[in-house]
């Protein structure tokens, strides 16, 4: 890959929301864009005539590399008299904005591996910085409770010998949460305590309300001084976005580093917008309370109407111009086929249907909330106010239940094929045009799903596959005219060759020939998600089956034929349990918890498991099948036929368990609604089940045995299948690759308690599942 560096940093599928705003505006489409990060003021006109000054004075040249002396004499003056902060010139630096001192900075600061503790909810460019930098973003949950600030407790938990430094963004973009003295001296103190640098982003610094005390780091006490760096600029207080100015004062030490990045990338600041900082900092500072007593209004006016809408919190901010506003209880909800899942599709549905566009939540590492700036002015807030409370009343609870005959398709290939993951630059433009020879006009399907924030776009002549596709995942309606991660050919009709299926991990490019069984596909999508998340999104897939009890998770691992199913269908029967998902989830990590994901939509669920949970039948009728066998002489249930037992003979016209292989695309919804299936929990507990008459029946593992085991993928004393990671999708598995996916699960496994369940134990199958019941309650 040429640009190996930066795969790990995406332009995350959330953020094209304003990108999508925009070109619906230039449509004349009356778009209110709550998307913005500026405000909406004018830069002030004595700003504008000393940029004019200076270049009637051909104030056009190269300036000192850090910048000139007058602006960095008007920046120390400003901390003298506002923080009592004593700065020397050479520890101040002038950027091309904010946003370039905190690169500067980080490129500065970070060694490989260093981690850099970032507060979450966070400014979205934050992780990618300290990643460029090559450092690791350690995220810690603040909670709305807390008013998203961060508390001393939590932050000393999630400091490790690795730790080097903190971002505190105070006020906050996005949530507005601001930290008095007393707040911000705590957390301050404890960074201190534990020797980290602080970077103290103060950009918001004049935006506050309600006559809340702005406090700067600097202004803490001298030891503070020497161990942060306050990063300010002129992009918000004085409404200079397009200018692109930023100044960051710190340790000599640090200010030098950055100059030396700074000297050999952008050299010096604009010259002539140095020259307008100087009058911004010097000059008549009304125009910002003018500002602030607007701002102050339109967020009175904003919480209000967030207020009256039912089901809808927003923390009130002491700064910035932004609200963070928890949508969540809307995520269940659809208007017209257009679902709502995650603050994605709430953002796309009220852009789509409101006209209004907020920037969604995920961006900012919290899927609850969306982000809406009041930087537009009075009369287009009441506007686009009046539309989301019009929109939002519109939805309707999720779908009910439709009656169909059975809706299935048989398939000649019922099972797996190899997968080549060796294939090579070559043979992929090979299998490309190939392929594409069998995707005519009149036969030709593509959709873009998002399954766990990651785009695949599906090319196939396949009705099915299309089908069961679609069914499968979210949609990832605004990719279409971008690029996805991953796309998959799944062709049909290729003569001349047997059913195979090709995977290039470099390129992302999977191929499926001369099958449609839609196993084949889900499985490659999953494998492609997980080499791609991996590496882009700090995020990777665990096969299993998962349950939430009380808040708490489950997860179930086995190899194949040891029989999740039976404790997974067990546990749901436990009033408080929650299927999560049957074949695999998404794991995150933030500092603590181990989050864990759905990625997908429906659940393509063995038809024959009504054996075990009867009242599931009824919702397989409604549901799309692949393979249920409807003719007798398919049947290939072994006890039926001996025993001369069919069901078909009984009335029914298909039979459910006549086939192993037979699917079902089951909505998990149906099974209770949302008191039985839910899309997230935090991972508490992993049983990996074994099959050993000697060992005991539970035995609570120490990670470093767990991730040994999970390696090894061995079923039971007696070998079984060789599946590495219990995980049949996996794609990407050179010695690199094993060795993330460890470091994945050596990280899981110290968040998680791990055990070997034995279901070969002298107490047999209900000593297994009791055990089971034991843990995942505990
Ligand atoms: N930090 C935060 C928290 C911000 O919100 C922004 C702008 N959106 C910046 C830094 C960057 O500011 P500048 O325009 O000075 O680069």
């Amino acid at each position: 890959m040429l640009s190996d560096r930066v795969q790990r940093i995406g332009f995350s599928p959330t953020l094209r929301i304003s990108g999508k705003a925009k070109q619906m505006a230039a449509e004349g489409i009356d778009v209110v864009d709550f998307s913005v990060g500026e405000p909406d003021f004018p830069t002030p006109d004595n700003i504008k005539r000393a940029a004019v000054r200076a270049i009637e004075a051909n104030k056009t040249k190269y300036t000192e590399n850090s910048g000139i002396p007058e602006l960095k004499s008007a920046i120390i003056r400003k901390f003298k008299e506002e923080y009592r902060a004593e700065y020397k010139p050479s520890q101040v630096i002038i950027s091309s904005g904010a946003k370039n001192c905190l690169y500067n900075l980080c490129t500065a600061l970070f060694n490989k591996g260093e981690e850099c503790i970032i507060p979450e909810p966070y400014w979205v460019s934050y992780p990618h910085m300290v990643e460029l930098a090559k450092g690791v973003p350690v995220f810690v949950h603040t909670r709305e409770e807390d008013g998203f600030l961060l508390t001393p407790e939590d932050l000393e938990r999630a400091i490790t010998p690795n730790t080097k430094a903190i971002i505190l963004n105070n006020p906050s973009n996005p949530t507005g949460a601001a930290y008095n003295e007393e707040q911000l001296r705590a957390v301050v103190d404890t960074a201190l305590k534990e020797g980290l640098v602080i970077i103290a982003d103060e950009i918001y610094e004049k935006l506050t309300y309600d006559g809340f005390r702005f406090v700067s780091v600097c202004a803490l006490s001298e030891k503070a001084r020497e161990r942060s760096v306050v990063v300010n600029g002129f992009s918000k207080a004085y409404a200079m976005t397009g200018w692109r100015l930023g100044y960051a004062v710190g340790p000599e030490e640090l200010i030098a580093g950055m100059d030396k990045v700074q000297s050999h990338s952008t050299s010096n600041a604009n010259s002539i917008t140095q020259w307008a900082g100087v009058e911004a900092l010097n000059g008549p500072q009304y125009e910002i309370s003018r500002m602030v007593s607007e701002f102050q209004k339109r967020r009175g006016y904003m919480l209000y109407r967030l207020g009256m809408l039912s089901g809808i919190s927003c923390f009130k901010p002491q700064g910035a111009f932004y609200l963070y506003s928890n949508f969540s209880k809307y995520y269940d909800m659809e208007f017209e086929n257009m679902q709502i899942r995650n603050s994605y599709g709430m953002s796309y549905y009220l852009l789509k249907h409101a006209h209004v566009a907020v920037v969604p939540g995920a961006a900012f590492g919290s899927d609850n909330f969306i982000r809406l700036s009041y930087a537009a002015s009075m009369e287009r807030i009441k506007t686009a106010m009046d539309r989301i409370t019009e929109a939002i009343a519109r939805l309707q609870p999720a779908r009910k239940v439709k009656i169909f005959a059975l809706n299935d398709t048989m398939t000649k290939v019922r099972n797996y094929v190899e997968t080549d993951v060796n294939l090579n630059f070559d043979m992929r433009d090979a299998l490309i045009a190939e392929s594409d020879s069998h995707l005519r006009y009149d036969n030709y399907y593509e959709w873009n799903a998002n399954i766990a924030g990651v785009v695949i776009q599906l090319r196939t002549n396949s009705p099915h596959l299309n089908d069961f596709w679609m069914e499968n995942w979210y949609p990832a309606q605004l990719e279409t005219e971008l690029e996805p991660h991953g796309v998959i050919y799944a062709v049909k009709g290729v003569t001349g060759r047997d059913p195979r299926a090709y995977y290039n991990s470099d390129t992302r490019t999977g191929f499926i020939f001369n099958t449609a069984f839609y196993g084949q596909l889900r499985s490659m999508a999953l494998g492609m998600v997980s080499d791609i998340a991996e590496r882009m999104f700090d995020a990777h897939f665990l096969h299993g089956a998962c349950v939430d009890i009380d808040g708490k998770g489950t997860v179930i691992i086995g190899g194949p034929g040891m029989g999740k199913s039976g404790p997974i269908f067990k546990l749901l029967e436990n009033p408080g349990a929650k299927l999560i998902a049957y074949d695999g989830v998404m794991m995150r990590y933030s500092a603590r918890e181990a989050i864990t994901d759905m990625p997908e939509r429906k659940i393509y669920f063995k038809t024959k498991f009504v054996e075990k949970m009867l009242k599931l039948a009824p919702l397989l009728d409604n549901s799309k099948c692949e393979n249920v066998i409807t003719n007798k002489s398919e049947c290939a249930n072994e006890p039926c036929l001996r025993e001369d037992n069919c069901r078909l003979d009984r009335g029914k016209p298909f039979c459910y368990s006549a086939f192993g292989n037979s699917r079902a695309m089951l909505d998990p919804y149906w099974i209770g609604g949302t008191e039985k299936h839910c899309k997230r929990t935090v991972l508490k507990n992993i049983i990996i089940l074994r099959n050993d008459q000697f060992a005991p029946l539970t035995e609570a593992l120490p990670a470093g045995k767990a991730v040994e085991i999970m390696e090894q993928g061995k079923t039971g004393m007696f070998g079984g299948g060789d599946e590495r990671f219990f995980n049949p999708h996996l794609l990407a598995k050179t010695s690199d690759r094993i060795e993330l996916q460890k470091r994945f699960l050596t990280r899981l496994f110290s968040l998680a308690k791990v055990y070997y369940v034995n279901i070969g134990s002298s107490g047999g199958k209900e000593a297994m599942m009791k055990a089971v019941e034991e843990i995942a309650s505990e």
